[in-house]
């Protein structure tokens, strides 16, 4: 079983539409994967429905939470979200809205260290996704105030740099509430990089966090064994992904399936499932939820 449960589309800042990271993914060999894009979950119907073609890929619907954390940027998964719930897509379009005004407010800063940028020229770029910093780096690269992305991040829009804004977000512990009233099975993302996070893992085990990411890009052997041991210790269940994105500017070869999941992890999701998987596959079409 090859499984990739962290994939970003263009619904928020991926390159790939869902159903070419569908097909991709399929051409791949993998046979589980998760659409996890920012704040958004408007790729998934699209996904499910292509998905529909591949047989042995499953397609687990996901989200991408960023949270308002003292530790630094903590980022919750959500797997199997009722994608169609009214109440859980307003909320989801209220975070879009927040990131439009940050983002807006991040290019005023911009503006002020003497690198203006076209608003509309941002919103051509996204296309109707969730506005994300990666929209910003890429205009940013195509007026030539950098050279990258890591460029952009680096020295200007990554966290606490000098054009870097907050916007307004829920907590980790509200947004592990937000996925389970949503039907969904909360996970933490990318922990590697958390500071302090044995307590945060503790404070959001008992909110109803199901597992953290223990495979992902580029994490050594010996951070996934001590990721391994936080999960087993807190019973937790250890997932993970590529997070790809599919940057052509990142230059690092990423590709979907670029993790090696155990396949039991995947078992254990499904087996946690509330939902029938019925409306995972699309059919049922008037979930009010
Ligand atoms: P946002 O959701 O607007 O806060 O932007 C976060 C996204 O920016 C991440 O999901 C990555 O896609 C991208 N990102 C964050 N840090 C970096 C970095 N150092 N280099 C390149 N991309 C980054
Ligand atoms: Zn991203
Ligand atoms: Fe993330
Ligand atoms: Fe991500």
């Amino acid at each position: 079983m090859r499984t990739d449960l962290h994939i970003h589309t263009t619904a928020s800042d991926g390159r790939l539409s869902p159903s070419e990271v569908v097909s991709r993914a399929a051409m791949l060999g993998m046979t589980a994967i998760s659409i996890t894009d920012h704040d958004s979950v408007g790729g998934i119907d699209v996904a499910i429905e292509e998905a529909r073609k591949f047989p042995d890929l499953l397609m687990i619907p996901g989200v991408e939470l960023s949270t308002a954390a003292a530790e630094g940027e903590v980022h919750i998964l959500g797997y199997f979200i009722d994608h169609r719930s009214v109440k859980f897509c307003h909320d989801l379009e209220r975070f879009r809205n927040a990131r439009v005004v940050r983002a807006k407010r991040m290019l005023e800063k911009l503006a002020d260290l003497g690198m203006a940028l076209d608003w509309d020229r941002i919103l051509d770029i996204a296309a109707g996704a969730s506005v994300g910093r990666p929209h910003i780096a890429k205009a940013m690269i195509e007026q030539g105030y950098v050279t990258s992305f890591h460029d952009a991040f680096e020295h200007f829009i990554g966290h606490n740099k000098p054009a870097y804004v907050k916007r307004e977000k829920l907590t980790p512990v509200e947004s592990v509430g937000l996925v389970k009233n949503a039907g969904g099975l909360p996970v933490l993302a990318h922990p590697a990089e958390i500071e302090m996070l044995e307590p945060l893992i503790a404070q959001l085990k008992k909110a109803g966090l199901v597992g953290i990411e223990v495979h992902y890009k580029n994490y050594s052997s010996a951070t996934i064994a001590r990721l391994d041991t936080l999960a087993a210790v807190y019973g937790l269940i250890p997932c993970g992904g590529s997070d790809y994105h599919g940057f052509i500017e990142e230059g690092d070869g990423s590709e979907i399936g670029q993790v090696d999941v155990p396949e039991e992890s995947v078992r254990q999701l499904v087996s946690l499932v509330q939902l029938p998987m019925a409306p995972l596959l699309g059919e049922n079409e008037d979930s009010t939820k």
